[in-house]
């Protein structure tokens, strides 16, 4: 079964389904057992089938069948969101006093769970600059280390780690492997293909795809997986069954969208990267990207977000460049259909690598909209921003 069959047969069944092309949702908190024998059985096994709201719906175990499958994973499990996705991946691979190394190009959530919550566990954090090569990451391996976390690419900054060699570097030192795999989706990289252990989902940016829900998913490898749900299920993390029903829906026109995002932002990274007040494009699937390579090789598609760095100028300015758009909408989030634009701040986004671009980052998501039209709105951004000087 190839990609686009996937997305649109897995994860139903209309034959149990009354014909229905959809799986119902449930909305439920207790499930009935008619007789103690039932009730026993499902105590002592309360991951397999229906147990309680908690441990997930019938709706749950379809989107979960389906992203594991596109992830090539033994499972995945869904979680109220991205963030709760990494929590879980990270607390189901720390123990007390165990240490962690995570890629400086992380998305700052997790860092904040790290430096945060983490640290007061007695789990010690090491930074890395994410272009780091096998040797530099060996060298930061220390007795308890347990995991490296990477970000391809990272989401703000865009630059793309050698996941392969350094997940098999980790491999030998007895790491696990844990990988945000949210700007790709598991669609346009196989993280697990790659050595990765446990790849990370923000659904609320692609596989929604509407900017309507919260939603996060963490798919393992046969290792992996069954301590995933556990730690999920311990940790009371269980995603709201309308949410994995929009997950759901949004998985079946991924494919789709993601041409279209990504062809509207190699439209948009063309245009911007001719302009003037643009120092360069961040964004591998471009050619003369510094990720471009590894990005080429590992990858088999580009998503809609992407960098631009700006020359330096006055927060007026910048102001007169962002306020007055009319298609880009500004705040936080991505993947959904329409176009976002937001200045992004890096002041204390990293610890060992600095960004010492002098002049701001934007991030742009390319949405679905007519890219003539996205152009034409910057265009007028940027005389804006001309005539203040
Ligand atoms: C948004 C995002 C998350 C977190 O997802 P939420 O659903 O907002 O909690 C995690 N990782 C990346 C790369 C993201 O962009």
């Amino acid at each position: 079964m190839k990609d686009n069959t996937r997305l649109t047969h897995t994860g139903r069944d209309p034959a149990v389904q009354y014909g229905m092309v959809n799986p119902p949702v449930y909305h439920a908190s207790t499930v009935l057992f008619p007789t103690l024998a039932e009730l026993q059985a499902a105590v002592a096994k309360p991951y397999d089938g229906v147990y309680y709201g908690r441990y997930g719906t019938p709706l749950h175990f379809r989107l979960e069948e389906a992203l594991a499958g596109l992830e090539g994973a033994a499972g995945a499990v869904t979680t109220c969101s991205g963030l709760a996705a990494i929590t879980v991946a990270l607390m189901s691979v720390v123990e007390t006093d165990c240490h962690l190394l995570v890629a400086d190009n992380v998305y700052a959530p997790t860092r904040k769970l790290c430096d945060g919550l983490l640290a007061g566990l007695g789990v010690g954090t090491t930074y890395f600059d994410p272009l780091i090569d096998v040797d530099g990451l060996a060298a930061l391996v220390e007795e308890r280390t347990c995991a490296l976390f990477l970000e391809a690419p990272g989401s703000l900054t865009f630059e793309m780690p050698d996941v392969p060699a350094l997940a098999a570097a980790a491999h030998q030192r007895g790491l696990t492997v844990l990988l945000d795999n949210t700007w790709a989706t598991p669609l346009y990289f196989r993280a697990l293909d790659h050595g990765v252990d446990i790849s990370i989902q923000a659904a609320t940016k692609y596989i929604v795809g509407h900017a309507d829900a919260m939603l996060g998913a963490v798919a393992g490898n046969a290792d992996h997986y069954p301590k995933l749900r556990r730690t999920a299920i311990q940790m009371g993390y269980c995603a709201g069954p309308d949410d994995v029903y929009l997950g759901l829906r949004g998985l079946r026109t991924l494919a789709l969208r993601l041409e279209r995002h990504a062809a509207n932002a190699a439209t948009l990274c063309a245009w911007l990267g001719e302009r003037a007040q643009v120092v360069r494009m961040l964004y591998p699937p471009l050619a003369d990207d510094p990720g471009h390579a590894l990005w080429k090789r590992d990858f088999t598609g580009a998503s809609g977000l992407f960098g631009v760095l700006l020359q330096p100028c006055s927060q007026a300015a910048l102001a007169a460049l962002v306020d007055g758009l009319r298609w880009f909408g500004m705040g936080f989030s991505w993947g959904g259909y329409e176009s976002l634009i937001l200045p992004v701040n890096l002041a204390s986004a990293r610890t060992a690598t600095t960004w010492d671009a002098p002049g701001p980052l934007l991030r742009i998501h390319a949405g679905l909209e007519d890219a003539d039209d996205l152009i034409t709105d910057l265009e007028q951004g940027f005389a804006r921003m001309a005539a203040v000087g």
